[in-house]
């Protein structure tokens, strides 16, 4: 399982994602010995879940963004050489896989 938490108090730390390996069961026991909720690392406040994912599931999350961003910056470098600016469309950020040259 992978969950990203975030600190929404006067912290310096914004996002951590954490991989958690629950083989034995125990992760919500632990939770709850220590006071139900997972805590910053840095300011000791308890944290916000934004989301929880499987690990499978957040393979292909990783794998769409990591795309999504390839297909970005090809777009980005492609608008460059054109018009000497970098301004994309949204519709660059899709996550079909670019094409291959030969
Ligand atoms: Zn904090």
């Amino acid at each position: 399982m992978v969950v990203e938490l975030y600190c929404r108090h006067s912290c310096p730390l914004r996002e951590i994602t954490i991989e958690i390996k629950d083989h034995d069961r125990q992760l919500i026991e632990m939770l709850v010995t220590h006071g139900g909720e997972f805590k910053c690392v840095l300011c000791r406040k308890p944290l916000v879940i934004h989301w929880v994912m499987g690990p499978t599931e957040h393979e292909q999350y990783e794998e769409q963004h990591a795309r999504m961003s390839v297909n970005y910056q090809i777009e980005r470098q492609r608008q460059i050489a054109l018009t000497g600016f970098g301004s994309v469309s949204l519709a660059c950020m899709h996550d079909a896989l670019p094409a291959v040259s030969k």
